[in-house]
């Protein structure tokens, strides 16, 4: 009997083991009481962050037992990328995956929700969100949107990105045309060069033909599916503008306070389980492309220190500039920035020197 009940045991972990690699091939079979949409700023089952929405939506589903299930719609089949914020603050979807530095424009304390230069890689992100504060000023920064964050997902370090010629010294960035969204392009332009906002799907050509000089997009996982490698020459790291962005779950805080508690605790575990999971299939498929771009023969270089030194110092004062916008934004920098400053002694004798030992 006792060793019934451990196999049962044993196999419940099991099952949730299998739920995490593919929750939605698991059929739900409980009765739906509701039916939610989830709209995101991917492609449908882009990799890494189309699939974890995915993967979010098949969990919620699975582990409620189908109590609440969840669709997921890609960028453009409900709204565009960009306005999923708003969407499901009205309430129009109940569940939006994204980034938070999108939402700039809101507030800027926002972008240190996803990832700021120079910042915190994932491990440290989490450890501030969870056991940080993090969490509870997104929850204050988000209150007023009537939506609820939650972090759900990370792509780790990224890379610099793809240039055309050689990066020897900071005046190589001057006049650089490059694709850089957010605080990285602020940074780039105080260096001298011109970033420029386009669309992933417009970025190869713009690339190929010379509109732009350089790109960043994410990592070698994603950057290969794109064909970046057959544009551009010189493949940079590290990603300082991007060191392990955050992927956020917004809920409409409505919707959420509507659900009993074991609902809410299912969303909660969920978003945590996705958040640990994408960063797990970035980390394994960025390794299996960056050795395919090496075969490849891409030149693959890091920043010299010079340069990494000057985008450094302009990261600071812009972020110091930035947190006088507006009230929550001194707080979430002041969080943030202690944060980081009390962590790194513990991630240099930790993970930084085994690292480079190793
Ligand atoms: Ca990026």
């Amino acid at each position: 009997m006792k060793r019934r009940n451990f196999l049962k045991s044993l196999a419940g972990t099991l099952t949730l083991t299998s739920l995490l690699g593919s929750s939605r091939d698991l059929p739900a079979k409980g009765k739906t009481e509701y039916k939610w949409k989830m709209v995101t700023s991917w492609p449908k089952n882009f990799p890494g962050l189309g699939v974890g929405a995915e993967n979010l939506a098949g969990l919620i589903t699975n582990l409620s037992n189908n109590r609440i299930k969840v669709k997921v719609f890609g960028a453009n089949e409900l709204v565009p990328p960009l306005e999923v914020f708003d969407f499901v603050s009205k309430g129009g979807a109940e569940l939006g995956h994204s980034g938070a530095y999108y939402w700039k424009g809101k507030s800027q304390a926002c972008q240190f929700f996803s990832s700021v230069p120079f910042g915190m890689n994932a491990q440290e992100m989490n450890a501030w969100l969870y056991y940080g504060g993090g969490i509870k000023l997104w929850e204050k920064l988000y209150d007023k949107f009537n939506l609820i964050p939650r972090p759900a997902g990370n792509t780790g370090v990224q890379m610099g990105g793809w240039f055309n010629k050689k990066i020897n010294s900071v005046s190589d960035l001057r006049g650089l045309k490059m694709r850089i969204p957010g605080l990285g392009g602020e940074v780039l332009s105080r260096a001298g060069g011109t970033p420029v906002t386009l669309a992933g799907s417009e970025i190869f050509t713009a690339l190929q033909t010379g509109v732009i000089d350089a790109t960043e997009w994410v990592g070698p996982y994603n950057d290969r599916a794109f064909g970046l490698h057959k544009a551009a020459r010189y493949y940079y790291y590290p990603g300082w503008h991007e060191p392990g962005p955050t992927i956020e779950c917004m809920i409409n805080k409505d919707q959420y306070n509507s659900l009993p508690d074991d609902l809410k605790l299912i969303i909660d575990v969920a978003c945590k389980a996705v958040n640990l999971d994408m960063l797990s299939d970035y980390t394994a498929k960025n390794n299996l492309a960056l050795q395919y771009l090496k075969s490849e023969n891409i030149n693959i270089l890091k920043f010299p220190n010079e340069v990494l030194t000057k985008l450094r110092v302009l990261s600071d004062e812009i972020l110091k500039e930035i947190s006088l916008t507006d009230n929550i934004t001194k707080e979430v920098y002041k969080s943030y920035t202690d944060f980081q400053s009390n962590v790194k002694p513990w991630t240099d004798v930790s993970d930084k020197s085994y690292l480079n030992i190793r």
